[in-house]
């Protein structure tokens, strides 16, 4: 299984992170994590856990959520990072208007930076949207960059715009919560060369055990219910998921 989007920098991980990292390759069946950064630092950590684990690999940017702390010459900063050879997308970037939309002019600007540092460098993109999907497909439509949803809660019809443009919806743990609507008709409708898997750890823990701190081991409930839901078997949901992340993020 390939968890493209999680926090392993997050302070949830710091009792047990190493044991943890080891154990998931070793025995848990994860062939790769994609650890997202939201600002410098964070950034800066997941390029430190690449280099530790073979298998796990960096996206490097800024959270909309971060845009306050962002400085004009992080933008620099994001950009050498990318030329590291374990850093395989620009991430997470979007937009958020969960608490409120009185930095959304900000956020827009910062989006669009980003957005157009992954066309100069030719990566692509891990994009954060949460309740604000008309203003965030407004941006990203504007520019030719291939990338991925993460934890996509959209509907079907929001995904249908997104995969004619050739993006990529990425399911995490919500897909297997008993009051999922969206994932899962997305669950059924997103092609089989555009799904990817996720977990958002330590956030979004896969049903039975939902609010519990999440791991990329807890991803087997997402790729069983998602091979429940198209009638195909997990082995299969699996091979598709990690075809799709390794032609996506080029590992
Ligand atoms: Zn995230």
């Amino acid at each position: 299984m390939i968890d493209i989007h999680a926090h392993y920098d997050d302070d949830a991980f710091d009792c047990d992170r190493d044991e943890l990292l080891t154990s998931l390759f070793a025995e848990k069946g994860v062939s790769a994590i994609i650890n997202a950064g939201c600002n410098i630092e964070t950034s800066l950590f997941s390029i430190k856990l690449a280099e530790k684990y073979p298998n796990v690999y960096a996206a490097v940017g800024f959270h909309p959520q971060e845009v306050l702390n962002f400085k004009e010459e992080d933008l620099n900063t994001i950009k050498s990072m990318l030329s590291h050879p374990k850093v395989v997308a620009v991430g997470e970037i979007g937009l958020d208007y969960h608490y409120g939309t009185e930095h959304k002019e900000e956020q827009k600007a910062l989006f669009r930076k980003q957005l157009e540092l992954a066309i100069e460098m030719d990566m692509p993109v891990v994009i954060h949207e949460r309740d604000c999907v008309k203003d965030c497909l407004d941006i990203v439509f504007d520019y030719d960059v291939k990338g991925v949803f993460h934890a996509f809660s959209g509907s079907k019809e929001t995904a249908k715009l997104l995969l004619d443009r050739g993006w990529y919806i990425s399911f995490p743990g919500t897909v297997t919560f008993k009051n999922a609507k969206f994932p899962v008709e997305n669950a059924l409708f997103v092609p089989e060369d555009r799904i990817l898997t996720e977990t958002d750890a330590p956030y979004l823990t896969a049903h039975p055990f939902r609010g519990k701190r999440n791991d990329s081991s807890f991803m087997k409930y997402t790729l069983e219910k998602i091979a429940e839901i198209r009638g195909t078997d997990f082995e299969h949901i699996e091979r598709i998921t990690e075809e799709n992340a390794k032609r996506l993020f080029g590992f």
